[in-house]
């Protein structure tokens, strides 16, 4: 997934790098390095690498670097060769004339690493990247220029890529987009290029979305725009971005995951603020669609399945939730009739991107809710709406789930003329969990996780409007505290699952006060009768529940916040067992390779 960030401008390169660095790392954590170029006395370039295993942590100021106003980084989610420093980006050429840094995966590496290899090439890292350097040396050897060389390089590779090389001899950066994000930032004599808007909002809210092949280039003072493939220059626009999405601060709390939980109070609401009439072309387009389908991966899908069951529950719409990767699968299906929305807190999930690109080729329309403003998903789009979440920084998504709900229950509301009725109960529900979040409840979460991490196997069961929020209730434990947590529909128990039942396996019941509650109570007495520690997460408790936690007051809305005890028990219990809940092991938060 990685994140890359390069500077050209009046200030200290170094520490603009580590600053953007520092806000792009929920896009992997593994390593990070940044490289700068300075000139001595003599007008030489010469340039200076760091790089380190691990997360940049606290890091305000680069100390061993030179000043200097020039300079590329990287934080990096490995896709090929180990976590390691070799492996660490930014690599240079062998004769340190420029250095790289890549977003993506070159597909045909090994083809690619074969031809170098029978040029005489060697090879020091295990990363498909190394692939891209050389054959920029190679490239150089006969057109002598670096920006061509970096552009016949990048129509070799195979793959969603995105690259940023920083030439030492004249200072020149050269970045190319094909897939992964690349966003220019333009400030007073100065350019951001990085993967996303957020990681240099601090410093400018002035923007070029780059597209896919595209090439831009920085070189004294001045960028210009190519097209890739044919070398031709473009026209750019520079666009004035929302400076409310600068703000990122823990807030006095002690990790990102716990603020942003306790944000969903606002980030309900605002997701839900949508006015009849803006909401108007997505319910038209609904309306005259043969099929709506709701697309996203990993907690976006549980959102788009979500939407989707509110859909067809609440507006009786023909809704059919896909897993973004599994798409192809369904491809014969798509025609211009039908209406795909693509769910993703980033907007630039590849899968989904993926998904997108291949209804768009049978002509189905394209909407979207996404969170990052201006993102690729956002813009591939014919129509596109926005969580208003505000940066979510934690890996694991919280506020972005209930926001997607949030949304998704406005717009099966409005299908039925019923826009202000459902705006008010979502409302509503936000407003109860203003008292939600009490000392009374975090201390009986707190003792509940301080029993549960002596489990190794958990399961969740969850019916109706909480089969989905089962299944992310499930995710969230999982990606945090690394236990095995499944999520169940309460009618699979018998078809199977109580197998896995023992004398103490901890089972959740969701229990909304619902058309499924006699049934998800059927189903806690089935496992209590084999023995299992029964924990009930609802409006009401009931004697077969061993353990009883309290779901948000709402007006028949539950599933809207029902994961969000679940959210806590996460929270608490990695702490409790010493993870770092805002940066999960393996994990990147924006998915943006295959
Ligand atoms: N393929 C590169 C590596 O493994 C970049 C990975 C990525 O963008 O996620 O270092």
């Amino acid at each position: 997934m990685c994140g890359i960030f390069g500077y050209v401008g009046k200030r200290n390169a170094g520490n603009m790098i580590v600053s953007g660095l520092k806000r792009l790392e929920y896009r992997g954590y593994d390593s990070w390095g940044v490289a700068v170029v300075t000139k001595d006395k003599l007008n030489s370039s010469k340039i200076d690498v760091l790089k380190k295993v691990g997360a940049i942590g606290d890091l305000e100021e680069i100390k061993d670097l030179p000043e200097s106003n020039i300079g590329v980084g990287h934080t990096r989610w490995a896709t090929h060769g180990g976590v390691n420093y070799v492996n660490a980006h930014p690599h240079y050429a062998s004769d340190k004339s420029f250095v790289l840094a890549q977003n993506g995966i070159v597909e045909n590496y090994q083809e690619l690493k074969e031809d170098l290899k029978k040029l005489g090439y060697k090879f020091e890292t295990e990363t498909d990247t190394e692939i891209i350097v050389h054959l920029i040396e190679e490239k150089l050897k006969t057109t002598k220029k670096f920006k061509e060389a970096v552009r016949q390089s990048f129509l070799e590779l195979k793959g969603r890529n995105t690259i940023i090389a920083l030439s030492t001899v004249d200072q020149r950066i050269v970045a190319v987009r094909n897939g992964s994000p690349l966003v220019v930032g333009v400030g007073d004599d100065e350019f951001f290029f990085a993967s996303d808007t957020l990681s240099f909002l601090d410093k400018t809210n002035k923007a070029i979305f780059i597209n896919d092949r595209e090439m831009i280039e920085y070189k004294e003072g001045k960028i210009k725009l190519f097209n890739v493939e044919t070398s031709e220059e473009i026209d750019f626009k520079i666009r004035t971005l929302d400076e409310k999405q600068t703000e990122i601060s823990k807030e006095g709390f002690d990790h990102y995951m716990i603020k942003e939980i306790v944000e969903q109070k606002h980030t309900i609401k605002e997701a839900s603020v949508y006015s009849a009439e803006e909401l108007l072309p997505l319910v038209n387009q609904i309306k005259k669609s043969k099929t709506v389908y709701t697309v996203g991966a990993g907690t976006a899908y549980f959102a788009a399945s979500q939407t989707a069951f509110f859909l067809r529950k609440i507006a009786g719409i023909r809704a059919i939730e896909l897993k973004a990767y599994e798409m192809d699968s369904y491809k014969n299906l798509f025609t211009k009739d039908d209406l795909v929305i693509a769910f993703s807190q980033s907007g630039e999930t590849a899968d989904t991107i993926e998904a997108l690109e291949l209804a768009k080729s049978k002509g189905s329309k394209i909407a979207s809710l996404v969170n990052m403003v201006g993102s690729t998903t956002s813009r591939m789009s014919d129509l596109s709406y926005y969580c208003r979440s505000g940066p979510e920084i934690c890996v694991a998504s919280t506020k972005a789930f209930t926001a997607k709900q949030a949304w998704g229950l406005l717009l099966a509301g409005s299908i039925i003329s019923q826009h202000s009725e459902m705006q008010k109960k979502i409302h509503n529900s936000a407003n109860n969990l203003e008292g939600y979040f009490t000392d009374e409840l975090f201390t009986q979460i707190k003792k509940l996780s301080k029993k549960l991490i002596e489990k190794e196997h958990f399961f969740v069961l969850g019916r109706g409007q909480n089969f989905n929020i089962a299944l992310e209730a499930a995710l969230k434990v999982k990606e945090i505290t690394y236990k095995h947590f499944e999520g169940f529909a309460g009618g699979e128990l018998k078809h199977g699952v109580i197998a896995l039942v023992d004398k103490g396996t901890p089972v959740f019941v969701i229990s909304s006060d619902d058309e499924d509650l006699e049934n998800m109570l059927s189903a806690s007495a089935q496992v209590k009768a084999r023995g299992a520690w029964v924990i009930g997460v609802g409006q009401s408790n009931n004697d077969l529940f061993d353990d009883f936690i309290p779901t948000v007051q709402s007006e028949g809305i539950d599933a809207l916040t029902n994961v969000i005890p679940f959210q806590l028990i996460s929270y608490f219990m990695a702490l409790e067992l010493g993870n770092d809940p805002d940066k999960p092991r393996n994990l990147a938060k924006s998915v943006t390779v295959k």
